[in-house]
């Protein structure tokens, strides 16, 4: 779609809601493109025009913008990645890349976004609507399972499947060879996909971010329970472990044990790829349009989230400022079971 020029200096928005835009931004997750589906079909119910933003912020700024009427979106709920695609942009970082994005809003006559993304992307939205007042209503889009007040984020549930379907297969290799693998799961910072699938596939020790008691359990376990119990073993390791990844905690397991066969297996980008599962597929979808009642209702610069199934509104200086903490029933769970 190409946009009207502006040439005034301070451009005015509109009042009355009419067209709304929808993007994707930072890291892509499964159950992104079920999202924009909801998100568009709800807000044509409601006599909304919808502008698709390509390529998340930088796109914003180029105004890399579609129209999507409800035939664009057909076909697309069982697909991973997103339709919009996504980017991460350093220029909306910037006041000057932040007045670009604006002013292709306004040229667009976009009155409400809706930000399908991570914390990254609902900081930007936050700072972007305190300079503009751009309404913002945002839906959790992260494998990582990490954002403040939501109990589940879009990809994670897809996620943790792919992750308990590629260890149950090394686990096979591992027990047929007597092996110890290393196995890294992404999450920077957050050890929930490695912690959830960990207790999925019964792994002798996760490593996670969240938690060091975990060196202790991963110590006992080669010294005494791989040599008298065990002959073959998972250790999970979130990428964000402080020790370093599974490489280097690998790399100081040989030294210290070199009569262990110890194996390091990245599962890297397969995690964010995929068909979206069912659960990923229906919470989209009721968050979408979850998202499109918000924008209705007048509501901005809130994520919507699920807190026991039910819709919630969460600012987005909550959900993005304070901790999504680890359940720690989890990691004591994991611990009773793998003596
Ligand atoms: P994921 O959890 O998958 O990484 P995310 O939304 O956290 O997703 P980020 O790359 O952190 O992904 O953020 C997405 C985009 O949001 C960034 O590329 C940038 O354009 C914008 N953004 C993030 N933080 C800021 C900030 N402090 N100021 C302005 N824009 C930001």
């Amino acid at each position: 779609m190409t946009t009207k020029e502006n040439t005034s200096e301070t451009p005015v928005k509109r009042k009355k809601l009419q067209r709304i835009g929808v993007f994707t931004s930072g890291g892509d997750a499964p159950g992104m493109n079920a999202a924009i589906r909801a998100v568009t079909r709800a807000a044509i119910a409601n006599n909304l025009e919808v502008i698709g933003i390509r390529r998340g912020y930088q796109g914003m700024i180029e105004g890399d913008f579609i129209p999507l009427k409800s035939s664009d979106v057909s076909g697309i709920l069982q697909l991973g990645g997103t339709m919009l695609k996504t980017a991460r942009s350093s220029e909306f970082r910037t006041p000057e890349g932040r007045e670009k994005a604006y002013r292709q809003l306004v040229n667009a006559e976009i009155d409400a976004v809706v930000a399908i993304g991570g914390d990254g992307s609902f900081t930007g939205a936050l700072i972007l609507s305190q300079e503009y007042d751009v309404q913002f209503v945002g839906i959790p889009g992260t494998i990582d399972n990490d954002l403040y007040g939501t109990d589940y984020t879009i990809g994670y549930d897809t996620a943790l499947n792919t992750v308990v379907q590629a260890v149950d297969k090394i686990k096979d290799t591992a027990r047929s060879h007597g092996r110890i693998f290393f196995v890294e799961v992404m999450g920077r910072e957050a050890g929930l996909l490695a912690l959830t699938s960990g207790i999925a596939c019964g792994a002798e020790a996760i490593m996670i971010p969240e938690s060091n008691e975990h060196h202790a359990q991963l110590e006992k376990f080669l010294s005494v329970g791989y040599k008298y119990k065990e002959s073959s073993g998972i250790i999970m390791v979130a990428e964000g472990e402080e020790a370093g990844g599974a490489i280097k905690i690998a790399e100081d397991v040989r030294k210290e044990h070199p009569d262990l066969d110890v194996r390091v297996s990245i599962l890297g980008h397969i995690q964010r790829g995929g068909s979206p599962t069912a659960k990923d597929r229906v919470n989209a979808t009721k968050m979408g349009v979850a998202a499109i009642d918000a924008l209705l209702d007048d509501q901005k610069s809130i994520m919507i989230g699920l807190d026991n199934e039910k819709i919630v509104h969460v600012p987005f200086n909550k959900a993005v400022k304070m901790n999504h903490s680890i359940d720690t029933n989890l990691l004591d769970i994991q611990k009773l079971i793998n003596i």
